[in-house]
């Protein structure tokens, strides 16, 4: 594993090592995909490392199919300006899976010499900052599923065997390399398991620090798919691609160092500690506002349906796969942290882990009570708890003009919902149902998510 550079000279010399002859420049855009330019390493090490290269804007307000609805910030008007793309070159890897290929991730500079406030990097980058200027740094894990199917994007297999060693054995070449790509990019692989759905797989990545994770994470589904290819197939995060199987998750985990110690370590077991209740309460607070972020298309709300393991109402628990928020709390452990379960798969991790930390670092600051813990079966029991949105318009709506839209920004938030507009009201036109995924929908959302 060459792991990810610490500067430029290690990335430099990492790249020599491996006989780059490709720069991958990449920036995530808005959907959560990685764009980009691939540069000459010669040119890459010689200059545009420091000089960074120019993409278009539109990129952050494209629809999953690289339409353009109408944006009051980014439009034939405004003349779909350049950005400028500058490495950060602590992020620099080589990409082992495409011998001579490494990759680097940008920040993007508006035209004004600003962070651009539609890219998710700089989203992210500011909920970061308000972390840290309480003396907090978050801790951030994403664990990804997926479907693995057959080039007509049929699941690979017909049948549903969770974590079976034995089952899908033939599967295993692929979900080998997929795990050697990914370590070889520097993305610690815990473990990959068969999943509850045909064709279903989780690989867990370790915890890294919030940007690293959301890097990693959109790397994490390049590669994979990717990976597929490779071997004829194809990998999709499509958070419900069929109405009668298990959704794909985005769960993400979140804690907080303080002076590199787990802030969440000084609980009992099953007793969160103030703070770890405090994020919780936020996280609780702006749940329903941060589906839309776990949910930004029709699609990603059928997940969110009672008896898939998705969560339902805003609620918390310890070790519960129905609540939306899980707490992994005991005594004295640096692994104590809180796991959110609403988002599916395609969800942009900048995004949903900005919204995560808004939410939580709201908590704190305002001292927020979660609430009492909740036991057993909370499809069938959830009390007097709040439903979660079930359907885009709702999530829109939550979101729209709220206090967590206020937080990460005008300018991202209003861009972002008029994205989501458009997306309902293409729905509401290719398919009304709320609970039926049909074929106009796994052809908008299969490959691309
Ligand atoms: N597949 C479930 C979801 O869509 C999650 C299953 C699990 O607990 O890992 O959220
Ligand atoms: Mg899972």
């Amino acid at each position: 594993m060459a792991g990810i550079a610490a500067s430029i000279d290690e990335f430099r010399s990492t790249g020599a090592q491996h006989d780059l002859h490709t720069i991958e420049l990449a920036v995530p855009d808005t959907q959560g995909h990685l764009r980009g330019k691939r540069v000459p390493a010669a040119r890459y090490f010689a200059s545009v490392h420091e000089t960074g290269a120019n993409v278009a804007d539109a990129m952050f307000v494209f629809d999953m199919q690289n339409d353009l609805p109408e944006n009051e910030f980014v439009n034939m008007d405004t003349g779909y300006l350049d950005c400028h793309l500058v490495p950060d070159n602590t992020t620099g890897r080589v990409l082992t899976h495409r011998p001579g290929y490494g990759l680097v991730f940008a920040h993007v500079i508006n035209e004004h010499g600003d962070p651009h406030p539609l890219a998710p990097r700089s989203v992210l980058a500011a909920q970061i900052e308000r972390c840290r200027a309480a003396g907090l740094e978050p801790v951030v894990a994403t664990e990804l599923e997926f479907y693995l199917c057959n080039p007509d994007w049929s699941p690979v297999q017909d049948h549903i065997q969770y974590s079976s060693l034995t089952d899908g054995f033939e599967l295993e070449p692929v979900l080998y390399d997929m795990r050697t790509a990914l370590l070889g990019a520097g993305i610690e692989v815990e473990s990959s398991n068969a999943e509850y759905g045909p064709g279903q797989v989780e690989i867990n990545a370790g915890p890294a620090d919030a940007m690293t994770t959301a890097d990693n994470t959109v790397l994490f589904k390049s590669i994979v798919k990717q990976i597929a290819r490779q071997h004829g197939l194809r990998a999709t995060f499509m958070p419900k691609p069929w109405a009668e199987q298990s959704g794909s998750g985005m769960h993400v985990h979140t804690s907080l160092t303080s002076g590199a110690v787990n802030a969440f370590a000084d609980s009992a077991d099953g007793e969160p500690n103030e703070l770890m209740l405090h994020w919780l309460g936020g996280l609780l607070e702006h749940a329903s506002a941060l589906t839309l972020l776990g949910a930004p298309t029709s699609n990603g709300p059928k997940r969110i349906r009672p008896y898939t393991f998705a969560p339902t109402h805003i609620n918390w628990g310890l070790d519960n796969r129905t609540v939306l928020a899980r707490c992994i709390a005991e005594q004295g452990s640096a692994a104590n942290r809180i796991e959110f379960r609403s988002a599916g798969a395609d969800a942009n991790p900048y995004l949903l882990i900005a919204g995560i930390l808004a939410a939580g670092a709201d908590g704190i600051e305002r001292d927020l009570d979660p609430g009492v813990l909740c036991e057993g079966d909370m499809y069938t029991n959830p009390g007097d708890k709040t439903p979660l949105p079930t359907d885009l318009a709702g999530a829109v709506a939550a979101f729209s003009g709220s206090a967590l839209a206020g937080q990460l920004g005008d300018t991202f938030s209003r861009s972002y919902v008029s994205i989501a507009e458009a997306e309902v009201a293409l729905a509401a036109e290719n398919n009304p149902e709320v609970d039926d995924v049909n074929d106009w929908e796994r052809a908008r959302f299969i490959e691309h998510c």
